[in-house]
């Protein structure tokens, strides 16, 4: 099946949330020239083309009248290694997770925060995907990327992806560069960040004392686990909502009301809040529209509890949105990609 394409296939299972769409034509690219001849075939026909990898950093509101593109290219490599730094690169369709823990087998560390992150590697990039205090861009040496628009092939080092708090020049320009494979720095030594959520106090219940990155991997797999529904059993998308970066007089001003808010200052004297938390303080916690939900325990994360169209997900986020600026004057951003 892998170049050729099918017509009205279903994307359910092509999306962590779950949403029954159709795409009219769906092709899977398992290399450089699949991808072009997807490209070129779409261009003659005047279709669209929309590129996924995992599926689950999308929010899909009605049936795609487009070519749906999946990414399935595989392939890991070492492309240099000096003894202690190693670049290492890998294709874009390869799933995240089982890379980041090739790279741990081999003994290189820098990518074990991001342990258990769904996707694609070739997405990771667009929103520069972060948890537990690392982000891609710490580790991030380079990519290689199609452009849509003139056919070229074009490199990107780190300076060139405008990479912030989710979000990249990928993420602001879309549909303009399919990326291909991605390129990461890491090192056989390991510089821990565990000052982020409750990693330092799970490896310390789990009576470790020296942390390899393999442990710390462990450990946020555990949290995670703990923490976040598997799609595979409970339809989400992960995050919906950015956590919002405002102003210290917005938060003081939250803080004169709700003493108790989750606030980190930034750098630039702005403070990021923690978005789940205005969504548990407003009530959202557990509840449901349908089988339009707010996760029980992370308020940050809507689920399709079954049979929730695209469309459900997106009214109850937006009644989110409302209900969030209208308490708190903080506007709420969505994090999935909306289609
Ligand atoms: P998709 O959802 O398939 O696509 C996302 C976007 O990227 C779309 O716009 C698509 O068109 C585009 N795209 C995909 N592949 C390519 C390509 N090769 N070239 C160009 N464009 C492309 N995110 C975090 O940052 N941190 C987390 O900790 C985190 N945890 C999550 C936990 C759960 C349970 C879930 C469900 C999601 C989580 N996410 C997290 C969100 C998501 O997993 C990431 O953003 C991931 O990188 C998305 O990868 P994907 O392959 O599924 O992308
Ligand atoms: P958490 O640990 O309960 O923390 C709640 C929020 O507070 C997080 O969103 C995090 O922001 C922020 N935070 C916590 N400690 C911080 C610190 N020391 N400094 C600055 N900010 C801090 O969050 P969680 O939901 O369980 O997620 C844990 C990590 O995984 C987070 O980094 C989160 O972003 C990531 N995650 C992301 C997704 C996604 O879809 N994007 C899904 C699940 C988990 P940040 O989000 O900015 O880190």
């Amino acid at each position: 099946m892998t170049g050729q394409w099918q017509e009205q296939v279903s994307l359910k299972p092509y999306n962590t949330f779950g949403i029954d769409v159709k795409a009219r034509y769906f092709s899977q690219a398992r290399n450089d020239l699949h991808v072009r001849q997807a490209l070129s075939q779409a261009q003659r026909l005047a279709l669209p083309v929309l590129v996924i990898g995992g599926g689950s950093n999308l929010l899909l509101t009605r049936d795609i009248d487009a070519l749906v593109l999946h990414m399935a290219s595989q392939g890991r490599r070492v492309l240099s290694d000096d003894g202690e730094h190693v670049v290492v690169e890998a294709e874009a369709g390869e799933p995240w997770h089982p890379f980041v823990q090739w790279t741990l087998a081999q003994g290189f560390c820098g990518l074990e925060n991001l342990s258990l992150i769904p996707g694609t590697v070739g997405a990771a990039p667009m929103q520069n995907v972060g948890a537990y205090g690392v982000e891609i861009k710490d580790v991030f040496v380079g990519l290689t990327a199609l452009d849509r628009e003139t056919g070229e092939l074009r490199d990107f080092a780190l300076a060139d992806c405008a990479f912030g708090y989710r979000d990249s020049v990928f993420k602001r320009n879309p549909g303009r560069w399919l990326i291909l494979r991605v390129r990461f720095a890491l090192s056989r030594t390991l510089h821990a960040h565990l000052d982020y959520g409750p990693v330092r106090q799970r490896l310390a219940e789990q009576g470790v004392t020296e942390p390899t990155a393999q442990a710390i991997s462990d450990a946020i797999c555990s949290i995670r686990r703990e923490k976040l529904p598997d799609p595979a059993e409970l339809g989400n998308a992960g995050s919906f909502f950015k956590n919002p970066v405002v102003s210290a007089e917005c938060v003081a001003r939250i803080r004169a009301q709700y003493p108790g808010v989750v606030a980190y200052p930034q750098a630039d004297g702005q403070v990021k809040l923690a978005a789940g938390w205005l969504i548990e303080q407003a009530g959202w916690k557990g509840y449901r529209e349908g089988d339009a939900g707010v996760h029980r325990l992370q308020s940050l994360v809507l689920v399709n509890h079954g049979q929730a169209s695209g469309a459900q997900m997106h009214a109850l986020a937006r009644r989110i949105q409302a209900d969030i600026l209208e308490r708190f004057g903080v506007e709420l951003e969505m994090e999935p990609n909306l289609y």
